[in-house]
Parts: C-alpha cells; structure tokens; sequence
C-alpha cells in the first residue's frame, strides 16, 4: 500500500484542475498584454481565476495579484511595506514560528537596517493578541502573523489580532498558505490588509500563488519589469498556473464544512490511535485549535529521520518538521519555539491529511507505526536513559 500523507508539503493536481489548465499551454497561448484576439482568450483566463481567488475570500478582484508562489508572496509583502514605509518606521513584529519564507525575509531585513521583533508562543504555538499589541510602538509598520502552522497546524486567532492592529493603526498581514481549504475565510470580517496564498498546497499546481492587497492600501513593487498585474508585480503572468489556481481554490473552498467533517474525523481516529498504541508520545500543537488535517507527535527515545525511512520503505509518506528542516538535522524552530527539549524536537512525525485521505489508509499507518517506532526504540540509544 502507498499512503501519501505529506499534504502540507504538497498536494498533487486534481484532474479537473489540469483540465482547465491544458488549453492555456497550447493553443490559448497570447501574451495576455498584447492587443488582439489571442491576447483577449488569455487574459479572459486571467481574470475569471482572478474572480475565483477574490470570491474564494470575500475579496474583490482588484485586490488579487498573481506571483510565483506563497514564498514570493511573503516576500513581496515584507519587502514592499519596508521599502514604502521606511521613512515612517522601520520595525515590523512577527512571531517566532513563521515559515521560513517570513523568517528568513525578516532576517535580511534586519541585516538592511530594520528591526524585528518575533514574538514567542505557548506550549501550543499560540501567540497572544495582547502580546501583539503590547509589541506595537510608534514606528511599527507591518504586523505579520501566520495563520496556520504549517508544522503544528495550530490556528492563531487572526481575527483578534487584525483587530489590535487596527486599532494601532498598523498594517496586518497573514500568511495564509495552509489555511485556504480547510478554514473559511472572509478577509473584510477579519480585517485583513495582506494575505498570501499557493496553489500547490490545495490541489493546483506548483510555482504559482497570489497576494491579496487590500483596496487603498499600498506598498512598493518586489519585481521591477512591465506593468503586468497593475504594476504591482511585474513579469509575463504564468497564465496555465493562474487558471489552475482558480479552478483549485474554486473547488478547495467549494464545501469546507463537509470536507472537514470527514477529515477531521480520520485525524482524530489517527491521533487517538497512535496514543493508545504507541507508549510515550505527545500531541503537538492545539488539541483543538488545529488544522483538520495536521498530526504531529513527538515520539520519545528516537529521532524522526529513522521513522521516515523505515515508514518509506513502508510505503507511507509523512514528514518531520517542514520539508524544509527535514533534510537538514536542525530540529524544527517551530518546536523549540513552544518549549520542547531538542529530543522531543528531533523524535517529530507530521502525518497531514487531505480530501483523498481513506479510513484504510489511517489503519495501515496505524497498524504499521508501532512497529516501526519499537524497533527504532529498540536500537535507540536514547532508550537507555528511559526510566
Ligand atoms: C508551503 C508554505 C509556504 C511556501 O509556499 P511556496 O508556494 O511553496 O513557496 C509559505 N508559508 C507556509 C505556511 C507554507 O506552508
């Protein structure tokens, strides 16, 4: 059996999504900037994925831009407010378990004169609202807070914290990237002034995401080029991507509730099962202000390289910490952000669900973790210390 359960990496394409792609690699090819009948087939493509993004969240149209990613997203936003807002302050607030795409944008900054603050979380990866707005002074020009962990899957309350920051006056912006799909989200009701988002964590297709920009608020371009996108993000749109973008998210945010129901229940199955079958583990993240999707234990006396190889092998594809810190030995910053001990950090498993999660699968990882994990213990060194 072949059990793909990495979806906060990436999900794959649905069919209905290629389908609305095929047409635009081949003969609805046009620049959608020139000026004929080619051109006129391609942007119609642009604008109703435009359309679909802004109603997937209560936004209007004019308030999508298309870029390469959720990555370049962040990016674009952090860099955009500084560079447009530097002469009014130079300090932003985040929180200390952002995606690297935050992070590491935020530590350029501050190597360019900037000054950032992350604020830190409690043992479930929470930030406080209050600690947000206490952390706000005069020269704050940006508040950036993810919406959904995506290692931990704990939900921040966005809407709180929008609220503070519009009572200081200062920009918000949330990164969104694991939300879309799984929670409902009206950018006006939560007052959200930026939000960034991609394709690929929803069924659409990789390299290609989009910023919503909230009308009348401004911020400077990230790529210099030709006007595309209103002059907010320049380059020739990846038209074939931003009609699977549409489609993806059309179908994504279709019918949260009754997805969610049926995820939600074969996570909690999952969870419940690996805690009665596996001795000394612990849940991270929120119990219940979590992903419906997202699993993550720490899993005592071993380390979440050797699970991942033995549950491949297995046939089970899981992740411990991002994709991006897998790979690398350092344990997961989200984790030691919420208080862990390195070798909790190290001994991580993140099993995330989608729509095409079946209950078969969640048994056959349960009935092939245990056995996994006792036979890493047995080896483990770090077993000795056991009391
Ligand atoms: C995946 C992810 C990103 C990066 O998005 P890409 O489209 O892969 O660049 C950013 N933030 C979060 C929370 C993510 O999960």
């Amino acid at each position: 059996m072949r059990v793909y359960m990495d979806n906060a990496a990436t999900t794959p394409v649905k069919p209905r999504v290629l389908e609305a792609m095929l047409p635009y690699f081949s003969e609805k090819f046009g620049n959608p900037s020139s000026l004929h009948a080619f051109a006129q087939q391609t942007a119609a493509g642009l604008e109703k994925a435009r359309g679909q993004v802004a109603d997937a969240l209560g936004a209007s149209p004019g308030e999508i831009v298309f870029t390469g990613g959720g990555t370049e997203s962040d990016n674009a936003v952090l860099r955009g407010v500084a560079k447009k807002y530097a002469g009014k302050g130079r300090h932003i607030i985040t929180t200390a378990v952002e995606h690297h795409a935050i992070l590491h944008t935020c530590e350029a900054l501050e190597k360019e004169g900037y000054e950032i603050t992350y604020l830190p979380v409690d043992e479930y990866g929470l930030v406080l609202a209050d600690d947000v707005k206490n952390a706000i002074r005069p020269g704050t020009i940006l508040v950036s807070v993810l919406f959904a962990n995506n290692e931990v899957g704990t939900l921040m309350p966005i809407a709180q914290i929008a609220a503070a920051c519009k009572e200081k006056g200062v920009l918000f912006h949330t990164d969104a990237v694991q939300a879309i799909g799984h929670i409902p989200i009206d950018v006006n009701a939560m007052g959200i002034d930026f939000l960034s988002l991609s394709a690929h964590k929803f069924h659409g297709p990789k390299g290609v995401g989009a910023l919503y920009i909230k009308k009348g608020v401004s911020m400077s371009p990230f790529i210099y080029g030709g006007g595309q996108e209103r002059g907010r993000r320049a380059g020739t749109e990846n038209v074939p991507g931003i009609v699977g973008l549409g489609e993806a998210i059309e179908m994504a945010t279709a019918d949260i509730e009754s997805e969610n129901r049926k995820i939600t229940a074969l996570r909690n199955r999952l969870i419940a099962g690996i805690q009665e079958r596996i001795p000394d583990v612990k849940l991270n993240g929120h119990p219940m202000l979590r992903l419906p999707n997202n699993v993550n234990f720490s899993i005592k006396y071993i380390e979440g390289e050797g699970m991942l190889l033995l549950l491949d092998i297995k046939g089970i594809a899981a992740s411990s910490g991002s994709a991006c810190t897998s790979g690398s030995l350092d344990p997961s910053h989200v984790l030691l952000a919420m208080g862990l001990s390195h070798e909790l950090a190290h001994g991580s498993l993140r099993l995330t669900l989608s729509g095409e999660t079946t209950a078969q699968e969640v048994e056959y990882v349960l009935d092939t973790l245990p056995p996994v994990v006792q036979r890493l213990r047995d080896m483990s060194p770090l077993n000795k210390v056991r009391p």
